[in-house]
């Protein structure tokens, strides 16, 4: 049994289509607690790493482990969700005829947690965390909103705290920042770093000044591979990642 103290580890990941590598010997460390944002061109394999790490796609060849020892290419989706991986994509999917509350209730009554008690109820500990979700996701002033009047920004947020509501250990976020305002962007950041505070994050972003703004470890992805890691400011220096975007 192999084990390892990252939350996430993938090592010599390849998935191929039609005998293209859309991952080549994809290796990749998070540690319990970071957040890490994922760059890199189009067609560089953020979205096929993200799949194989929900289990939506299996590798051919490498090894995805998670929380220790549980060998992700070996579950489907249902089982890695449970395991306490969420992920949050691009388009929103909250309901739009019901409001901001009712969207959380839902999400929070799927709670693997509370299924195994009775049933999600209005208790203390529920309008707590209810609370506090909506806190989080800055919603709480527009808790009674119908979700489909928010604003482009603030139904991503909802979709984040539905994401929340599973209480995951490691939160996926696509592109959270697309389409948004620079006001909502900023707010954004600040957002995932209040997550951060007690979940492992990965978000994958196209926008630079986001980037920047997260203030985190960077990792560069190029044909399916690696191609640098470090602070923003050192991989936007690094020759072969000018390169890679200049090269588009
Ligand atoms: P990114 O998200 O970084 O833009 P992707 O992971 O979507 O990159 O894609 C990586 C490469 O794999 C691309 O060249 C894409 O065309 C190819 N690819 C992705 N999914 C499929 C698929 N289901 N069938 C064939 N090719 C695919």
């Amino acid at each position: 049994l192999r084990t390892t103290p990252a939350l996430l580890y993938l090592d010599a990941v390849s998935v191929s289509f039609d005998g293209f590598k859309a991952l080549n010997g994809l290796s990749l460390t998070i540690a319990p607690g970071e957040m890490r944002a994922i760059i890199g061109p189009n067609g560089a394999g953020k979205t096929t790493m993200m799949d194989v790490i929900t289990g939506k796609t299996r590798p051919d060849e490498g090894e995805v482990l998670f929380d220790g020892s549980h060998d992700l290419t070996a579950l489907d989706e249902a089982s890695i969700a449970v395991l306490g991986i969420g992920r949050k994509f691009q388009k929103p999917t909250v309901f739009d005829s019901h409001t901001v509350e009712d969207n959380l209730r839902l999400a929070l009554a799927g709670d693997r947690r509370a299924r195994t008690a009775v049933a999600w109820r209005e208790t203390a500990a529920a309008r707590e965390r209810m609370s506090s979700i909506l806190e989080t996701i800055r919603l709480t002033a527009a808790r009674s909103r119908l979700a489909g009047n928010l604003s482009h920004g603030q139904k991503q947020w909802l979709e984040i705290g539905m994401l929340l509501a599973q209480d995951p250990k490691l939160l996926l976020v696509d592109e959270p920042v697309a389409g948004m305002t620079d006001a909502e962007t900023h707010q954004t950041a600040e957002l995932l770093r209040t997550i951060n505070v007690e979940k492992t994050v990965v978000v994958v972003e196209h926008d630079m000044t986001f980037v920047r703004a997260l203030g985190v470890k960077v990792t560069v992805l190029h044909e399916g591979r690696v191609l640098a890691e470090g602070s923003i400011d050192q991989v936007s220096e690094n020759e072969r990642v000018v390169e890679v975007y200049l090269g588009r």
